[in-house]
């Protein structure tokens, strides 16, 4: 402990949350470091999670509408053959791009890139395990984790990552199954059943809830992408709980029943997507050497500044509290550089926008009408359908609608919820509105342009506080 610290801000962990963080400190003109384990940067998210699934639900969705929905667009099509293996190689073409872009920020930024498991010896030092061989400790004087999250296992049901998938499973299948059973109806689960069922898998989707979607979609919302997904050929079983799986036969039979007791049945299937949501990771990392507190779901306790109770040691991204989104690790990154650098940062836990990249999409920032009900608060309800919107009609593209929630008295917007196309880019517009807390009326009185599927937000807004004029 005699020994002056080497950097001034260590991150362990090297995903969105720390490679973000990273190269913020390095603008800052903090001498940084990131260790990484995985060989790669950009972690969970540019590997395995946000961009190669939305590189597969891509081009599964450009490969399902030249089957499905030319001819109507006056688009006579020959013969649609599905190559797998090439729609894989662009997926992972988009990820070692991305990947390396990072690894050249780093340089830019002048972060040093550690390759190897890092976990603490003491409250300033960090033994890295190098991916190379060989070990090297590493001294900061302020040090964040950022180690993610990890599938949450189903018990009894052994994940080998080909019959028994997680997410990183089922984004590498190298044929499409014929039938695919999936464990949880949230954003994973959603948007991993559009894929395959998109490529030809006949895909049931069990969800112990009443509702799809997983926490924070609005119960409206989660009904009507239940309707277009069922149209797209997916089915459901809610209200449905898994009780075992057994995978020594050819396929894996799954065993379900109502999840209120009752009814018990069997499924049968080639591969299983186990969804039922991410859990903090910290394995390896030595916490016990240095004492950080875990609540009883394994999240690392921390306070506004995202300080562990060794103030010197910060947490941010999955391995702590919030939604588990990559955007979200992102605001915690740059806002607790500065608050080493400058004291200050600011992240408004109020205004993180959720996206379900299924088509159409799904999209929503702010209070949900389940939640506003629970608060007790009084608020005003405003919609409108793409059917009624210009754009739409000339894309055929007509499904969906915008929702706004928006105070009784105030009219200070309080929740955006969108299904539709395009919501995902949409919602940008509804988070700046509730950042800067807009009304429904400074969002009516804005000039949107025309034809554009923004006019459907326009005119939900309208329709929150007097009357929208095309419906
Ligand atoms: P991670 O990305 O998990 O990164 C942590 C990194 O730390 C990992 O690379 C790990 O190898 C490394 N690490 C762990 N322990 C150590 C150690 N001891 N030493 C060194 N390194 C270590 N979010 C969105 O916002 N939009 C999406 O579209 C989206 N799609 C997703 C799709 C899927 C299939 C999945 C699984 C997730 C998706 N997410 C999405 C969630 C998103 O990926 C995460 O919220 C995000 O990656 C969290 O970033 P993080 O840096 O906190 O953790
Ligand atoms: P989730 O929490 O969104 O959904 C899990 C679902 O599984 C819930 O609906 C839950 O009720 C259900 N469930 C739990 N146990 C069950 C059981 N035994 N049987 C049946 N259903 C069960 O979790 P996820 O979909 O695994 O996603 C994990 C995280 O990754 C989420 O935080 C999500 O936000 C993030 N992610 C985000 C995106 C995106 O932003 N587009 C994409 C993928 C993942």
């Amino acid at each position: 402990a005699s020994e002056a610290p080497e950097y001034d801000v260590l991150f362990i962990g090297g995903g969105v949350a720390g490679y973000v963080g990273a190269i913020k400190a390095g603008q800052e003109g903090l001498k940084t470091a990131c260790i990484e384990k995985r060989g790669m940067l950009g972690g969970t998210c540019l590997n395995v999670g946000c961009i190669p699934s939305k590189s597969l639900l891509n081009n599964s969705h450009l490969y399902h509408q030249i089957l499905h929905d030319t001819k109507k667009r006056g688009i006579d099509v020959g013969e649609v053959k599905l190559n797998l293996t090439q729609m894989m190689k662009a997926k992972d073409e988009s990820v070692s791009g991305l990947t390396k872009g990072v690894e050249f920020l780093f340089k830019k930024n002048k972060v040093d890139y550690i390759k190897g498991t890092g976990a603490f010896v003491d409250e300033h030092t960090v033994a890295v395990n190098l991916i190379d061989g060989g070990e090297t400790q590493v001294r900061a004087k302020n040090i964040i984790i950022a180690t993610g999250s990890e599938s949450t296992p189903f018990p009894g049901l052994e994940i080998d990552e080909k019959k028994v998938v997680t997410s990183t499973g089922a984004i590498a299948l190298t044929e499409v199954p014929k039938k695919m059973v999936v464990i949880g109806g949230g954003i994973i689960g959603l948007e991993m059943a559009s894929v395959w069922s998109r490529l030809g898998a006949e895909v049931t989707v069990v969800e112990f809830l009443g509702q799809i979607g997983g926490p924070g979609m609005d119960a409206d919302i989660a009904k009507q992408a239940q309707k277009v997904l069922t149209k797209q050929g997916l089915k459901f079983k809610l209200n449905t709980k898994v009780t075992s799986g057994d995978p020594s036969g050819s396929g894996v039979k799954i065993e379900v029943e109502a999840a209120k007791g009752g009814k018990n049945e069997t499924l049968d299937a080639d591969v299983v997507l186990v969804a039922i949501g991410r859990r903090p990771y910290t394995a390896g990392l030595g916490l016990e050497n240095i004492g950080i507190e875990v609540d009883e779901r394994k999240r690392l306790v921390i306070d506004q500044e995202y300080r562990t109770k060794i103030p010197h040691i910060r947490c941010i991204g999955d391995v702590t509290f919030g939604p588990m989104l990559a955007h979200k690790a992102e605001e915690e990154a740059v806002a607790a550089v500065e608050y080493i650098k400058k004291g200050f940062g600011h992240v408004n836990y109020g205004a993180i926008p959720s996206v379900m990249y299924t088509h159409p999409e799904v999209a929503w920032v702010g209070q949900n009408e389940q939640e506003l009900k629970s608060q007790k608060i009084n608020y005003k309800v405003g919609t409108f359908p793409f059917t009624a919107n210009s754009r739409a009609k000339t894309n055929l593209e007509t499904d969906g609608i915008v929702k706004f929630l928006s105070d009784a008295e105030t009219d200070r917007i309080l929740g955006v919820h969108i299904i539709g196309p395009n919501a995902g880019e949409m919602i940008a517009e509804a988070t700046l509105a509730l950042e800067y807390g807009a009304s429904s009326e400074d969002v009516a009185r804005t000039c949107h342009a025309h034809p554009t599927l923004a006019e459907a937000f326009k005119e939900a807004a309208m329709a929150t506080y007097s009357q929208p004029i095309h419906f």
